[in-house]
């Protein structure tokens, strides 16, 4: 089980590549050249080596479903289950779905027009739609464009993501809204982590 967490980038090289100093793992597969590496310079990361039950075990207690395989009547259960939380917290809470984060949250609100601080379970139908609409697009889109790189994200192949070039409201505090251009980005601590919203657009 692998988590890159900050800064881990996991990446294909040739075994004769010399290792430099954040490599902390490294895997070779029967018939292929490449090798994989695990390369952390902050080490919040982590590599573990489990039976197959134990991964199994844990998929099924410490995470919710995939946001891209989740059916439109599960995403509203889910909401119902979970609804005494903030929208932020619930989109976060890899027990409720797995795989997204804060920078992907924050971008799903806005587009989705929702204050990250508003209660899951008080959204109304039109909301739940573009919320799940929203979560799916963002997340695709960013898959295509190959992630955010905002410090030293790279992919496998030690390319740079783009979505960071997408962003309307992360990491944008203080500056006018793309989308309403009357709002300026605001900055609240929610669910413990700094989130990023236009006060107009998002009600
Ligand atoms: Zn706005």
């Amino acid at each position: 089980m692998i988590h890159l967490k900050m800064t881990g980038q996991l990446y294909l090289c040739p075994p004769e590549q010399p290792l430099d100093k954040h490599t902390h793992a490294r895997m070779t597969f029967c018939g292929v050249k490449s090798e994989l590496r695990f390369r952390d310079v902050r080490k919040f990361g982590f590599w573990n080596c489990l039976r197959l039950s134990e991964i199994a075990t844990r998929v099924e207690t410490e995470l919710g479903p995939e946001p891209l395989a989740l059916d439109f009547s599960g995403f509203q259960s889910l909401l119902r289950k979970h609804g005494g939380k903030k929208i932020k917290g619930w989109l976060l809470d890899q027990k409720i779905i797995a795989g997204i984060g804060n920078i992907y949250s924050d971008e799903i609100l806005f587009r989705s027009g929702i204050r990250p601080d508003r209660l899951a379970g008080d959204l109304n139908p039109e909301e739940v739609r573009k919320l799940y609409r929203a979560m799916k697009s963002v997340l695709k889109k960013a898959i295509e464009l190959k992630g955010s790189s905002i410090s030293d994200y790279v992919d496998s192949s030690g390319e740079k993501g783009q979505f960071q070039q997408r962003h309307l409201v992360y990491d944008r505090e203080g500056s006018l809204c793309r989308r309403c251009r009357q709002g300026v980005i605001d900055r609240k601590k929610i669910a413990g982590r700094s989130s990023f919203f236009c006060p107009s657009c998002q009600k």
